[in-house]
């Protein structure tokens, strides 16, 4: 196979643009498509802080590159990359040793926010104490409270999550299935501000994920391959298979699962999605009743465990 556009070799096929690139054309198409996303993101950002959510994996290593070299020019703008520890061993550890790594290599600041410290519990501690519920749903809450907080902590005026087009095209996808168009509009990439939370940006909107890996491998970025022990349970994997198979038969479905998403955003039809009129009583996080999220399930991992009586 040739590259579509010079004589060399393709490493990669494109179906859902009906091409073929060699390694240069590739490294330059999806530099571009992300140099749009931020443009479109965040126009005219020329001075203040981003923070970049670094889990130590391939999408947010390629997010912090890009982010540092979009704004390389800027010396404005302050590069800060984030880690949440959510105490899962084994897994956690080396993904933390990873964005250390990186954020060397590329001397960004790099601050390490621990579960255990800010809430006082971690996801394996939850997952051991309830086995009954899948980790994800609060690993997942929680995260992106801590995220949120040391972006504010740090400063940030936006927040750069390493999401690729798999990643957003599945989420779009289970909001359509299970009908929470208003989850839609709080999902990133965020158009508008909302009180106490940092925008969310991402600018690997649309690079396929295995278009992530292979930029991270050609560029020789530091990250960790390793699956978290509980991702098995996530209830997003039906549709990562289902939206695989969608892709196969009918490329440029998780581009038009995107699209979808915009046109009801410019139809105003999930607009005034919030997570209510009020605010947190405990925390001050946006929500609909008197706890957040994230407040309500610290409740629950903070109810005694009930420990069966042995005969
Ligand atoms: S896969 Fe689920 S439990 Fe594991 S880190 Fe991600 S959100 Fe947390
Ligand atoms: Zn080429
Ligand atoms: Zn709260």
């Amino acid at each position: 196979m040739r590259c579509s556009r010079c004589e060399r070799p393709a490493v990669v096929d494109q179906p859902y643009r009906g091409s073929h690139a060699c390694a240069s054309h590739f490294l330059e198409s999806v530099d571009e498509r992300i140099r749009r996303e931020f443009h479109r993101q965040l126009p005219k950002f020329g001075r203040g802080t981003i923070a970049v959510a670094l889990s130590g994996g391939k999408d947010s290593a390629v997010a912090l590159r890009a982010t540092q070299r979009y704004f390389a020019r800027r010396p404005t703008v302050r590069v800060v990359a984030l880690t949440v520890d959510e105490g899962i061993p084994g897994y956690r550890d080396a993904t933390i040793a990873a964005a250390q790594r990186l954020t060397r290599e590329l001397g960004v600041e790099h601050r390490v926010v621990r579960m255990a410290e800010r809430l006082g519990t971690t996801t394996d501690r939850m997952a051991r104490e309830h086995p009954d519920t899948i980790p994800c749903s609060y690993c997942g809450v929680w995260r992106r409270r801590l995220l949120n907080d040391a972006a504010r902590d740090a400063g940030a005026d936006a927040l750069v999550l390493g999401f690729n087009l798999d990643d957003l095209a599945q989420t779009v996808l289970m909001n359509l299935v299970r009908g929470e168009v208003d989850r839609l509009a709080r999902m990133a990439p965020h158009r508008t501000r909302r009180a106490g939370l940092v925008p969310r940006v991402a600018p690997l909107a649309e690079v396929p994920e295995r278009e992530v890996y292979l930029y991270a491998y050609l560029l020789h970025l530091p990250f960790d391959h390793g699956e978290c022990p509980h991702a098995n349970r996530a209830a997003r994997n039906i549709f990562r298979e289902v939206l695989w198979q969608l892709e196969e038969s009918i490329p440029g479905t998780r581009q038009s699962l995107l699209r979808t998403r915009e046109r009801l955003l410019d139809r105003g039809m999930a607009e005034g999605a919030d997570d209510g009129p009020g605010v947190c009583s405990r925390c001050g996080a946006p929500a609909s009743g008197g706890l957040c999220r994230s407040c309500e399930l610290l409740e629950v991992a903070r109810q005694p465990v009930l420990l069966p009586v042995r005969p």
